[in-house]
Formats: structure tokens, sequence, C-alpha cells
């Protein structure tokens, strides 16, 4: 901001990071609007700039260890499908026209909470949306109306059902009412940038609440069909269960700072319906591992139809299905073998979820592994006085 300044521009710090801010918690990410326009913006940046975003053009500065999002003033303009703003049944596919002020700007939000501007000019916030008064109320409330807000990106949708989790805030009556109707027109949305949304929502850290209320709203049945049908039976709490524990356990990894995998969430958000598939291919008479591999197949070939999970990702989801039975299997036949597998680690992890949902079957299978593992830890050997060096190996605990 102050370099912007400098340069002779304006700059705001808008979005997130002011609300949660304002709210005493932590940002997770630093958003800024400014006058100069993408281009001005990396020539002031230089290095440390990209450019990204078609339908929303704005700039990446890397600033220490992060990358903090440099977006231009949208304009409110009448220049309505010149190729700068391009709506479609009142979606927008495109929108990159220009405004000259915050004042302009503040329409084009999403929520009162996420207009408020911080300025280092004068170390004010700017509220032109009451976003002030819903933060106090914990409120969470479109700016302008909400029907036509939805129309314009569906997304919103599911950035209501976000924030609603994060925040623990109330939407109001008004942003709320639209909200599973609109969740409809999801289905225009592009996989790619659905796959972004699902990633902020469950490994953002509130994965389990913003679950239920995905469910309440009836938007996770647009973003996981095959899944939410199968919540949708009698007798399959157990597949809920295990979802709701594997989001409960990513929220506690995300907490401790430690990694988390869209391979391993894919894993448990298409479970069910991969093992029903599966079965229904076994009672045709294909046996347990091509069933397996086939069903794998298919529901994610089907699930990427909606949002999209890159490759690089589906291989390990597959991975790790696949590797069910072989940890059933290998239980005391080449468990070192098994062990070796790049990806053990998460199928264990996986098969330990399944134990925890309740899946008697696996549950002494599972200690089993856990054992094997605790025996079979790498030790460190006090250091041998004679030649001076630690030594590791492999061998069995006291
Ligand atoms: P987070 O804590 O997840 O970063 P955020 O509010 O900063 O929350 P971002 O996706 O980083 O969300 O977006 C930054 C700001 O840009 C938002 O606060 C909002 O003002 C605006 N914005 C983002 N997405 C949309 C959208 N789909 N429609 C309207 N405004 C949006
Ligand atoms: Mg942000």
């Amino acid at each position: 901001m102050y370099q912007l300044k400098k340069a002779g521009f304006e700059g705001y710090l808008v979005g997130g990071s002011v609300r949660d801010l304002l709210l005493g918690r932590k940002p997770k990410d630093f958003d800024i609007v400014t006058n100069a326009h993408p281009e001005q913006v990396r020539d002031l940046f230089r290095k440390r700039c990209i450019l990204i975003g078609r339908r929303f053009r704005l700039a990446h500065v890397r600033f220490g260890g992060e990358i903090i999002e440099v977006a231009t003033f949208r304009g409110l303009g009448d220049a309505l499908d010149d190729g700068d703003r391009v709506t479609v049944d009142g979606r927008i596919v495109r929108d990159n026209v220009y405004g000259t002020s915050i004042a302009e700007d503040v329409w084009r939000r999403d929520f009162s909470i996420n207009g408020l501007y911080y300025s280092i000019a004068d170390f004010s916030v700017t509220d032109f949306a009451g976003g002030m008064a819903d933060l106090d109320a914990r409120t969470l409330r479109l700016i302008g109306d909400p029907e036509m807000r939805y129309r314009e990106d569906a997304v919103r949708t599911l950035r209501a059902a976000r924030f609603a989790a994060k925040l623990d805030f109330r939407i109001h009556p008004d942003t709320e009412a639209p909200i599973r109707e609109f969740g409809k027109l999801l289905e225009a949305v592009p996989p790619a940038r659905l796959f972004d949304e699902v990633l902020k929502l469950f490994q953002g850290g509130h994965a389990l609440a913003s679950f239920r209320v995905l469910r309440h709203y009836g938007l996770f049945d647009q973003l996981f069909p095959a899944t939410a049908s199968v919540f949708a039976e009698p007798e399959s709490d157990f597949f809920l269960t295990l979802l709701e524990r594997a989001l409960a356990n990513t929220d506690a990894r995300i907490a401790e700072g430690k990694p988390v995998t869209p391979s391993f969430l894919f894993a448990a958000l298409l479970w069910g319906p991969m093992q029903q598939l599966a079965k229904r291919y076994q009672v045709r008479g294909m046996s347990p591992i091509p069933a397996l591999e086939a069903a794998s197949r298919e529901v994610v070939n089907e699930q990427v139809k909606h949002v999209m999970l890159p490759r690089r990702f589906t291989v390990m989801t597959k991975e790790i299905w696949a590797l069910q039975p072989r940890l059933v299997r290998n239980v005391r036949r080449r468990p070192k073998q098994t062990v070796r597998h790049p990806r053990f680690r998460a199928a264990y992890d996986f098969l330990v979820l399944r134990a925890e949902a309740g899946e008697k079957e696996v549950k002494d299978i599972a200690k089993w592994w856990t054992d094997f593992q605790e025996n079979n830890k790498p030790v460190h050997e006090v250091p041998a006085k004679k030649s001076g060096q630690a030594r590791r190996h492999f061998g069995k605990k006291k």
C-alpha cells in the first residue's frame, strides 16, 4: 500500500483481512484494492508481480512469503457486453470494467462485512454498505438485491455458507431465503472454479461446520450429487459418519499446522458412492478388485463434471482406495513391503478412519497396522563410542 501510495495511487486493504482484524481474528490472506490498473501494478512491482484471471483480472504480488491479491477498483459502468463486462442471463462471466473510487467498487463486492476499506492515508475504515453494524450484529448480508447478486454469481451461495460457518454468523433472512433456489445455478459454474471453492470450504479450518451449512441449504447436493444421494438412502449413516469424521480430522490437522491433501478429502467424500457402485458390480459377478477399480474410475469421472479435481490428485485418491483391500490382505504377509508403498501412510490413515467410523471388519486390521508401525519405527541408537557415529536401524522397540 505504501509503494502504491508513493507511486501516486490509492491503495486500500479490503475484504477478509479487514473483516477478520475487526473481529479480532487472524486474517488468512490480504486483499488490496487500488485505482492502479493491473498493468500499472505489474510495472510497479515488476518481478514480484504476476497478472492472473480472465474472468476477473487481478495482480498477485509476492511480499515476503505471502501472495497479496491486488485488484483494481471495479466500476458499475454502462459498458455492458463490450468485452470488459460480459453477462449471460444475468450471470457475470467477465468483470473487468474498472471504476475510479471505492465508492463505486463497494457495490461489486459480495457481503457488507467484506466491503470495508482500510486506508493508510489516515488509518480509517470506510463503510458504505453497513458492514460495521453487520459485524456487530454478527450478520451476513449481501450488498444489493440478493436474487440479482446470486444470479450474477452463484458461487456467492457457497461463500454465504462458508462465511456463516467460519465466522459463526447468522445469514440475514433476505440473503438466506434465495440460497436454495439459486444454488441450482452452481451447475453452470466452471468445475475448476468450484474446485477452488471446495478447497476453501473444506481446507480452511472449518470443514465440518461448512459441510453442515452446505447440507442445510441443499448446496452439498449441487457439488457432490452422488455422495448426497448416498446420504439420502436409509442406512447410510456409516458413510455420513465417515465423512464427518474425516472433516473433523482435517480441521484438527489444520489447527495443528499439519499438511492436508485434497486427495484424502476426495477419497472420504466419494467413498460412499464408490463402495456402493463396487458392490453393485460384484453382485453382477465381477471380482472385488476389478469392481473397486471400475467403480473408482467411474465415480471420479462423474464427479469431475461437477467439481474438477486435478489429475495429480485423482491418481492418489484412487490409490488410497486401491490400497484398502491390500492392507486387509497383507496383514502379517509382506507388511514391510506394503509400508514402503508411497501411499501407505494416506491409505493407512483412511483405514483408521473407516475403523473409527464404525466398520467393525477393519478395526483389528487397522490396529494391527498401528502396532506394526510402532514396533518397526526407526530407532536412534546411543552413539557407539568407538565410531562416534549414530546408527539408524529398523529394530524392535523394547
Ligand atoms: P477469506 O478469508 O476466505 O480470504 P475474503 O472475504 O477475503 O475471505 P476472498 O475470496 O479473498 O474472500 O475475496 C476478497 C474480497 O473480494 C471479498 O471480501 C469480497 O469483497 C470480494 N469478492 C470475492 N469474491 C467475490 C464474489 N464472488 N463476488 C463479489 N465479491 C467478491
Ligand atoms: Mg481474502
